[in-house]
């Protein structure tokens, strides 16, 4: 008889099962946090070893199949990281997993397999014994020359996903993965060209070469080329090429421009999508400043002592984080530990990672989100095997299977795209990034320059260590915030559209000294509404019970909640009036109505996008912001992207075009979250003393809190205001905030359902209070109604949330039993982010 392993299987089931394992010592060994094939019901699925017992309580134990890894891909530690999510964020430990491991390699981007070698006798007899379905897969690869459609592979091998035994071969060597990609883009850009008129007039040529050769040879030395190129057959030649070959400012141009010798267009451009822009600046010789060494040595203290120990750095935009955790990543790589650095949405933010990689070179592995799975799924390898120092990454970078980790940095901590909300688990992976530093008796530092008021709270009760940096890094000042009062502005008819004149003479008064302009604007597309003035229609998303955005480059009405797709009428499909209002305004009207606007102003301004729709295709954020940084694009006009660790030198000047859209969100973060993406977004001026920075506010709310907190920069105020408020209604930090949700197809049934729910729970529990059930803001999405109840439950009665743990299962055990919970989907989450 052989011994008994628990498996965690990769299913929404909330239980362990035993299999049997041959009794070799070598197997079982080091079989725990290994990937398994199991039989489970009449088909194969993948699990994860969980523990090694000696006898199992069931009878008729089946065996394990096969053994996908060669190493563990979970350590312990991990394990143990892996069941404390399960039960505090109540999901299957199967889901977990399933979340924390390497990616399956996606079948469908491979483009080729090439077969490298044939497995050597002794390797088909190991592999005839431990692995059958992966020996039958190579033969039947060796034997197509690695042409057969992987539907027939599975058929053939009675598996639903081949992935992991096409990774193994692929990692034993046996075969190469080739797969698609694609790399070039379109885009416009300014170009320069003779003006003809110039040309024309010899005289007034030879007037000019006389006048300006030995003043300005670069004007003539200019012109030649341009005469020369379009001899050649270009007539156009990218401002940048010139600006570059000639070292000329642009104000050069624009003065030969006014005088009619060159003219200024905008040309379409293929472009090469370039991996290789770097959008660091070379920032390694910096020594720390004054306030960064205080904070470096105070965090060095404790990690001295050892152990686990949680650390806050509250230090304001721009006041130089990244030094800091780099001085302290390189403490720690000197002690021969490795890093885990966390940030939020690495595509969005490329350039943060060219400066960590800047200090540390290729000791850095990357998991962003524009990987595919089978690249995602080597870098895992490679860490695995210790081939990296530190490993940056997204959210669910916070598993990654790096050995030896000495330090977890979260960099923005209190951003919200940490908080996983679909599917489950729905960890967050800041708080998660805490439990496996305290597992593993590691420091984490936290950083942000507008904490969350969890972090904040924490800090100030001296759960974590508190470390402030009030001043900007080298000798810059925080951006100048000017509040605009639009009601006044539109009272005193100074508004165009929705800019006020003062800003848009601000936006003109830098495009003219070339430095950068950041428009903010948190919404994308054209407008979000279509309206039809005769019958009063506007066009809904079949889906979901929300109106549907019209995107005016593409010509489609879309639904942002779940994509649907439609083309853009022409006319109302109701009463076919012709008459179609756009109703609001996205980017790509800011965009538009921008440069018309400036056109009038005889601006020729390069204005680009910088949201979802722009930035979606790989390396499309990297050069845009490559652009942008060489001074290429004159105005980003973008969402909340924009606000997340961008730092140009040249932007001097941000713009939040409406304010008011953020202000009046029936949730219980709406405060937090735009007083953190407002001073996020100002942030990004003014990095630099050499280029100070000015924010405009538009608002018709001037003396709104948030509002006035963030002109005063009285964060402490903010903060304090704000807690008394949590305190009052009982939502976090002071209480945790968790949501069950229903979800059903007809309305009626997910109601009734939430209240049988209800009835269910205890009552009056001290410390936890039940919301009745909820009919959100958008009750349909996806066309299911979505009921919520909602749980706060106080921290200091429930401290683990043990409690709340145990009130949801067993009112959920209960639950089950009836016939009513058949007919819905129960979604819990935990910590949940929102109330909307
Ligand atoms: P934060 O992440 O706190 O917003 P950054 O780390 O992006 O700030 O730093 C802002 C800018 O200040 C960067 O350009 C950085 O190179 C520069 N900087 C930071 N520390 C120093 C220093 N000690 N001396 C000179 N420049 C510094
Ligand atoms: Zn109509
Ligand atoms: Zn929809």
């Amino acid at each position: 008889m052989g011994k008994t392993v628990k498996v965690a299987v990769l299913l929404p089931i909330d239980n362990t099962f035993d299999y049997l394992v041959p009794e070799d010592e070598e197997i079982i060994e080091n079989i725990i946090g290994k990937r398994v094939i199991v039989p489970f019901g009449t088909r194969y699925v993948t699990g994860v070893v969980m523990e090694v017992c000696e006898n199992s309580l069931v009878d008729e134990l089946k065996p394990i199949v096969e053994i996908l890894d060669e190493n563990p891909i979970f350590d312990s530690y991990t394990i143990k990281l892996i069941t404390w999510i399960s039960k505090y964020y109540l999901c299957s430990i199967g889901e977990v997993f399933r979340a924390a491991m390497p990616p399956n390699f996606n079948l469908n981007t491979i483009k080729e397999i090439q077969i490298l070698r044939q497995p050597s006798p002794e390797e088909h007899i190991q592999m005839h014994k431990k692995a059958p379905k992966r020996k039958k897969l190579l033969e039947l690869l060796i034997n197509t020359n690695g042409k057969i459609s992987f539907k027939t592979i599975e058929k053939e091998l009675d598996l639903r996903n081949i992935s992991p035994q096409l990774e193994a071969l692929e990692q034993k060597g046996y075969i190469k993965i080739k797969e698609t990609i694609e790399t070039q883009i379109e885009t416009k850009i300014l170009a320069l060209s003779i003006n003809p008129k110039f040309l024309e007039d010899e005289q007034q040529m030879i007037q000019y070469f006389d006048k300006f050769e030995k003043k300005y040879p670069k004007r003539v030395q200019l012109i030649s080329y341009l005469i020369n190129e379009k001899n050649n057959g270009r007539e156009f030649v990218p401002q940048t090429e010139i600006i570059h070959k000639f070292k000329i400012a642009s104000t050069t141009i624009q003065s030969m421009r006014e005088e009619g010798i060159i003219i200024q267009t905008k040309i379409n451009k293929k472009i090469k999508s370039n991996p290789e822009n770097n959008l660091a600046s070379n920032e390694t010789h910096h020594l720390l400043n004054k306030e960064q060494e205080r904070v470096y040595l105070d965090i060095m203290r404790v990690i001295e002592n050892g152990g686990y120990s949680a650390h806050l750095i509250f230090g304001v935009t721009g006041s130089g984080k990244t030094l800091v955790y780099a001085k302290l990543i390189d403490e720690v790589l000197n002690r021969n530990k490795n890093v885990l650095y966390l940030l939020p949405e690495i595509s969005l933010t490329p350039q943060l990672v060219d400066r960590i990689q800047s200090f540390f070179h290729q000791k850095v592995a990357v998991l962003h989100s524009q990987l595919s799975d089978n690249e995602r799924n080597q870098i895992y390898r490679k860490i695995q095997r210790g081939e990296y120092r530190i490993c940056m990454g997204v959210r669910s970078a916070v598993f990654a299977p790096m050995p030896n980790l000495g330090l977890i940095i979260v960099d923005e901590e209190h951003d919200p795209s940490y908080k996983q909300e679909n599917p489950a688990p729905r960890y967050n992976a800041r708080d998660t990034a805490l439990m496996r530093a305290s597992i593993l008796g590691i420091p984490v530092v936290m950083g942000t320059g507008t904490p969350s008021l969890e972090s904040w709270y924490n800090a100030k009760n001296g759960l974590y260590h508190f470390h402030t940096i009030l001043n900007r890094a080298d000798g810059a000042l925080l951006p100048k915030i000017k509040i605009i009062d639009m009601k006044i502005a539109r009272k005193e008819k100074k508004v165009r559209q929705y800019f006020s004149e003062e800003l848009l003479e601000s936006i003109i008064e830098k495009i003219k000294k070339k430095e950068g302009v950041i428009l903010f604007h948190n919404r994308r597309g054209y407008s979000p509404q279509l309206f039809c003035p005769d019958c009063g229609n506007v066009p809904m998303c079949p889906n979901c019970d929300a109106s549907l955005t019209y995107h005016k480059h593409s010509s489609k009405l879309i639904c942002h909640y779940c994509g649907f797709v439609a083309d853009a009428p022409k006319i109302c499909n109701v009463c076919g009036s012709d008459e179609l209002k756009q109703l609001g305004f996205g980017t790509e009207r800011l965009e538009e109505d921008l440069e018309s606007i400036l056109k009038e102003y005889g601006i020729e301004a390069i204005i680009k996008r910088f949201d979802r729709d722009t930035t979606s295709r790989k390396n499309a954020y990297r050069n845009l912001m490559h652009r942008f940084i060489e001074g290429d694009i004159d105005v980003l006009v973008g969402t909340q992207m924009l606000s997340k660790g961008i730092n140009i030198e040249r932007v001097s000047l941000v713009g939040i075009v409406d304010a008011d859209i953020h202000l009046f969100f029936p949730d219980f973060r709406a405060n937090e979250r735009t007083f953190q993406l407002f001073l996020q977004t100002a942030g990004r001026a003014g990095r630099k003393s050499n280029i100070p920075g000015e924010v405009i506010i538009q608002t018709s709310n001037p003396n709104n809190s948030v509002i006035r907190h963030i002109h005063n920069y009285s964060l402490e105020k903010f903060y304090e205001e704000e807690l008394i408020l949590r305190k009052q209604f009982k939502y976090p930090p002071i209480a945790r905030f968790s949501k069950v949700q229903f979800n059903a197809e007809d309305f009626d049934t997910a109601m009734q359902v939430a209240e049988e729910f209800h009835k269910l729970l205890p009552k009056d529990k001290p410390g936890f209070i039940f919301s009745k059930p909820v009919i959100p803001g958008i009750p349909r999405i996806r066309n299911l109604y979505r009921i919520q109840i909602f749980i706060k439950s106080s921290k200091k009665v429930d401290r683990t949330g043990k409690i709340l743990q145990n009130i949801i299962k067993n009112t959920y055990k209960e639950f089950v039993q009836t016939e009513l919970s058949k007919k819905v989907k129960l979604v819990i989450d935990v910590d949940s982010y929102s109330n909307l």
